[in-house]
């Protein structure tokens, strides 16, 4: 194979790296102030908008609306309900900042087409007290129009993976990245830049293999990409060990919110005793968080799991019971009843053809009526998604009028490195934003980086030969490919070289054996971890050796790459954190309590470029 690359020069103000909900927020909200600004804004995805992030397949329900003025919920009720929800660990200020600006992003999600479910009197239907149900198989689509337009599609390059950041000295000044269909690398030159390019799967094990191989809860585009770009930019994290379970169906990870909220299904175990119920004292053991309504989602995850371990399992969500009482106030009008039963069958199914297709395939190959017989839910493997119910990302500024001084440097959502912002995933410590807190969160951010640009005019220098370094590293794997595959039978076996899946395959197996996935029972002690960062060094070092014979399979390289900083990251800081904060999400067996007194903190993690050193510590965590 010719290796020949044309290498690609963008100048831009301002780069919007991701296409997710985040980005398209930030697109819309840059395209207005750059606008007046006369500034450039450019988006770099590496799909296609239309469909990319974990919007893609679309969703049934957005979980962030307030409804302020209302009179049903306050702001500070979200910021309420978030911090106990995280066992005390968030943001109060980002979270805030989100809350109070996320209705506007509804709004504007309806303006655009978003068919969003309404009641007799025109009022949003919720599904749960901050969610509401929406017709969003299209979600993605119409959200990616809004971004386009605002931008304009010359100034979106789609099916460029980005790989690593551009610095110069302290600030920010780019990013690079090849095509994944051209033979074309990419210098974006830019005085801001904002990271949002989602969360992280395929870091641990998935439940999911052999011919289920490639299905998890969260969509596969997501590769810790977030979290790479800013460690590697020497930003600082948090929340690194702060991962997501999610219990979902089982095998093919249907959502169960509509469920449990709408349609207000039990689970139980096998012997039929509901977790939630027979295990509420174990709620005692975790106050004051484990206290409140809703109770916090690991651990109700982990009442469950308790269950399992004592082999109970497996469980199920009693959608038949569910359906049976929703029509039961039907009974005596038998036409009624039968139509009732209709809209709750096609509710049910539709819940999942909205946004986890292969749940309702699933079900039609099992023979599964909802209506009929319960299903089994199971909890998931471990992922990375700071705008759900996980926390992890980059440490970033307050907003002025309401962060303490501790959590404002100058920029809302500015990370610790100039000129470097975040938003969705990417951003930490404040969780529970989700698709619609996403989208606002990137209108913040990117109202923010505007005015960093405005303050700070200057192109900020590309160094041309740590490109040239940059490209060779990028391309790398292709010529590894190229100068060994004939020298075994089976190109996917050889001594000189590891592919992208067998790497992938051995990431995920330490993650999941050392670091407390699925089949360690979600458990993990320090020797264990101690074990994951040795065998973490060996798999840093075979990086070196990764190869691809094509441009997709040099993509899954970087993807695994991306994978693996997460993983460190995650390592570091799950051994840091000396107590059980989180049973559900994770159990340090040697630490098998919380400790409010000592850990009631955020652990920060940060990577220093030029030394290459990692360093580990507390940050306050201060109510607003
Ligand atoms: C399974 C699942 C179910 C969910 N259900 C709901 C729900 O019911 N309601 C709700 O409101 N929210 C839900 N969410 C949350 C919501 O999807 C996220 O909060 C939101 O998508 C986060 O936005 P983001 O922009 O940070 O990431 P994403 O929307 O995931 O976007 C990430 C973007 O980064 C791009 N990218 C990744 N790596 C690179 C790279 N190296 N180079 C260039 N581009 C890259 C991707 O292509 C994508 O465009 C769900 C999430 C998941 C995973």
């Amino acid at each position: 194979m010719p290796m020949n690359f044309e290498t690609v020069e963008v100048t831009t103000d301002f780069l919007i790296v991701g296409g997710g909900m985040a980005s398209c927020g930030a697109a819309v909200e840059a395209a207005y102030w750059a606008k007046k600004h006369g500034l450039k804004v450019t988006l770099v995805d590496k799909a296609s908008l239309d469909r990319s992030g974990a919007v893609a397949m679309g969703l049934s329900a957005i979980n962030q609306y307030i409804g302020v003025g209302k009179g049903k919920n306050t702001v500070e009720q979200y910021v309420e309900y978030v911090r106990q929800d995280l066992m005390g660990v968030a943001r109060d200020d980002l979270v805030y900042n989100i809350a109070r600006h996320v209705d506007g992003t509804v709004h504007l999600f309806e303006k655009w087409g978003l068919p969003i479910w309404k009641d007799d009197n025109g009022e949003y239907v919720n599904e749960g007290r901050w969610q509401i149900m929406i017709n969003g198989e299209s979600y993605k689509v119409i959200v990616a129009e809004a971004a386009k337009n605002a931008l304009g599609m010359d100034n979106i390059y789609e099916r460029i993976f980005i790989i690593e950041p551009l610095l110069d000295g302290d600030r920010i000044s780019g990013a690079v990245g090849f095509s994944v269909r051209e033979n074309k690398f990419y210098v974006f030159k830019a005085k801001a830049v904002l990271a949002a390019m989602g969360g992280a799967v395929g870091v641990f094990k998935p439940r999911s293999t052999g011919e289920g191989l490639g299905r998890s809860w969260y969509p596969p585009f997501s590769t810790g990409s977030s979290a790479y770009f800013t460690i590697r930019a020497g930003a600082e994290m948090t929340c690194q060990e702060v991962r997501f379970i999610p219990v979902r169906f089982k095998d093919a990870y249907g959502p169960v919110g509509a469920w449990f909220l709408l349609f207000k299904s039990r689970a139980i175990s096998a012997i039929g005793g509901e977790y939630m119920v027979e295990r509420k004292d174990e709620l005692q053991n975790w106050a004051p968080y484990g206290l409140v309504k809703p109770i916090p989602a690991n651990l109700r995850n982990y009442l469950g799991m308790l269950d399992c371990s004592e082999g109970k399992g497996p469980l199920m969500m009693m959608t038949n019971e569910a359906i049976a009482k929703l029509a039961d106030q039907y009974k005596d009008d038998p036409k009624a009843f039968k139509k009732k039963m209709k809209e709750l069958e096609s509710e049910a199914w539709e819940d999942f053809l909205d946004m986890t297709i292969a749940q309702a395939l699933l079900w039609a190959a099992t023979n599964i009526q909802p209506e009929e017989k319960p299903s089994e839910i199971a909890a998931a493997e471990p992922y990375f998604i700071g705008s759900h119910s996980g926390a992890s990302g980059a440490w970033v500024s307050g907003p002025e009028d309401i962060a303490p001084p501790e959590y404002f440097w100058g920029y809302a959502n500015m990370t610790t490195v100039k000129g470097l912002f975040a938003a969705g995933d990417a951003s930490g410590a404040s969780s529970h934003k989700f698709s619609s807190g996403s989208h606002a969160e990137g209108r913040i951010a990117a109202k923010a980086a505007i005015k960093f640009i405005v303050e700070n005019n200057t192109q900020p220098a590309v160094d041309m030969a740590k490109v040239e370094e940059l490209k060779a590293k990028a391309y790398a794997p292709l010529e590894i490919y190229e100068a060994n595959k004939d020298f075994t039978t089976d190109p996917e076996v050889n001594p000189a070289y590891i592919k992208p899946k067998m790497f992938m395959f051995r990431l995920q197996k330490m993650m999941d054996e050392y670091v407390g996935g699925v089949t360690a029972n979600f458990s993990t002690n320090k020797p264990s971890l101690d074990r994951a960062m040795e065998l973490l060094t060996f798999l840093k070092e075979d990086s070196e050796k990764l190869a691809a014979k094509d441009l997709h399979e040099l993509m899954r390289c970087w993807e695994n790459i991306h994978r693996m900083w997460q993983a460190e990251s995650h390592v570091r800081t799950v051994m840091f954190r000396e107590e059980t904060r989180w049973p559900g999400y994770y159990f340090r067996a040697d630490f098998p309590k919380m400790d409010e007194q000592n850990w009631l903190s955020f652990v920060n993690i940060k990577w220093d470029p030029n030394s290459g050193e990692w360093d580990v510590f507390k940050k306050p965590i201060i109510r607003l």
